[in-house]
């Protein structure tokens, strides 16, 4: 069999860096990246464990693997690996189980003949920065941080990542040099928890930052998920002034309810909250922004989810990202009583959904008529698809290869889900 390595990735933006770091060490050795589901003689499965339907989902995917590519090896790797180790071992046709530390060495142990071996270290190893390269992005994921010291009732991250760790703000710089010198013209700074950012030598996200934003052919600059409670008025002017930030924040809410962001043991109530938004607001009038909820979660009434419908109706958000709480083991609110029927928490989903395509379709119109700078990242069917800096998706018909070019667009209208525009005089 070739040298052929096929890769599926579940959950956050944070595991897909990971599988690009992975995936250049295997074209580093000589592999061929084949698509998921094409037999390989390596198929690569980086899991994620945060609910039991990301759970159920690298179940299956396990057994398409197996099922696609008898004769190689499969190596299911990650969060969920990291917690149900002896639960995937029972499972047929499975090679090597690889913790979230171990799954960076996967080289190390693939020669090795014992099949269906696990290899989990529990220890806090950082491994390094990582960007994606086997995808047609052209953004670039670098992994500044990993692992959470938050102990949020409903979470399983830090069992599955451990404590916060994070590279220095040197090798932050080098990396993003590397990737500005590889072509990349975006990059996202990504972890689990970013804003608790902290150098070896005591450096914050701040410093990061701003290290980052002096590198010459640096363009564009996000960052993810920001926990509300570490978005700080310094950070926001570094940003402001780098003049290289995007308009898009993303910043988790989880409930719009004092009482269950207090169970939660979240580090912020609802006026906190607000307030965050309109600090970034005075930085930023016009960005978008994201927010994480999750409803059902224990002894949620009608009354405390309607305060979050609420409260999303009332700020500018933009961008839902809406989650059924899932119960998961060893956590806190597992434990608890008043546990909400799947088919209540279903139609809070929906009734969330509904009001997040309403607001983003809004706020898409209200681009119509404006200029913005997209980053167009991969073709399909003729048609360019890219972001605005608000990160609204962008299509466009287009003769000539417009992949990992930033072009000037009046925005004119909707179609779909995507804007479109005219390419304005550079
Ligand atoms: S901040 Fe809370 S929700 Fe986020 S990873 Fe840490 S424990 Fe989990």
């Amino acid at each position: 069999m070739d040298k052929t390595v096929a890769f599926h990735t579940l959950g956050c933006r944070l595991n897909m860096s990971e599988t690009g770091s992975i995936a250049q060490g295997f074209v580093n050795r000589g592999y061929k990246v084949v698509e998921f589901g094409v037999p390989a003689e390596v198929t690569f499965i980086n899991t994620c464990t945060v609910t039991d339907g990301a759970d159920s989902t690298c179940r299956n995917l396990i057994r398409k693997a197996q099922k696609n590519s008898p004769a190689g090896k499969v190596v299911v790797a990650g969060c969920y690996a990291q917690m149900e180790a002896e639960a995937i071992k029972k499972m047929q046709g499975v090679d090597l189980i690889l913790g979230t530390n171990e799954k960076f060495k996967v080289f190390d142990y693939l020669d090795e003949d014992e099949a269906n071996q696990i290899n989990i270290d529990k220890s806090n190893e950082f491994w390094g920065a990582a960007t994606t390269t086997v995808d047609s992005h052209t953004r670039a994921f670098l992994k500044i941080q990993d692992g959470c010291n938050y102990i949020c009732s409903f979470c399983i991250i830090p069992f599955a990542r451990g404590r916060s760790r994070a590279i220095s703000v040197q090798e932050a710089i080098i990396q993003t040099k590397k990737l500005v010198s590889e072509g990349f013209k975006e990059i996202i700074l990504t972890g689990v928890n970013i804003g608790e950012y902290e150098s070896a030598s005591g450096e914050k996200l701040v410093e990061l930052v701003k290290g980052v934003v002096e590198v010459q052919g640096l363009k564009r600059l996000r960052l993810s998920s920001v926990e509300p409670n570490t978005i700080t008025r310094e950070l926001l002017e570094v940003l402001k002034a780098s003049g290289k930030y995007q308009d898009h924040f993303h910043i988790p809410l989880q409930s719009g309810n004092d009482e269950i962001l207090k169970s939660m043991r979240r580090k912020y109530d609802v006026a906190f909250y607000k307030k965050t938004i309109e600090l970034i607001k005075s930085y930023f009038p016009d960005a978008s922004i994201g927010a994480d909820t999750i409803v059902g979660y224990p002894g949620e009434t009608d009354k405390q989810f309607q305060e979050t419908f609420d409260l999303l109706s009332d700020l500018p958000i933009t961008h839902f990202h809406v989650f059924p709480y899932s119960k998961r083991k060893n956590t806190t609110a597992v434990k608890m009583e008043n546990h909400i029927q799947n088919d209540v928490k279903k139609q809070r989903v929906k009734t969330l959904i509904n009001l997040g395509e309403e607001k983003l379709a809004s706020f898409a119109k209200k681009m119509i008529g404006s200029e913005s700078l997209v980053l167009f990242e991969r073709e399909k069917d003729g048609y360019f698809h890219g972001y605005t800096s608000h990160y609204l998706k962008v299509r466009l018909r287009s003769d000539s290869n417009l992949k990992n070019e930033i072009l000037s667009l009046k925005l004119s209208a909707i179609e779909g889900t995507n804007l479109t525009g005219t390419p304005q005089a550079k």
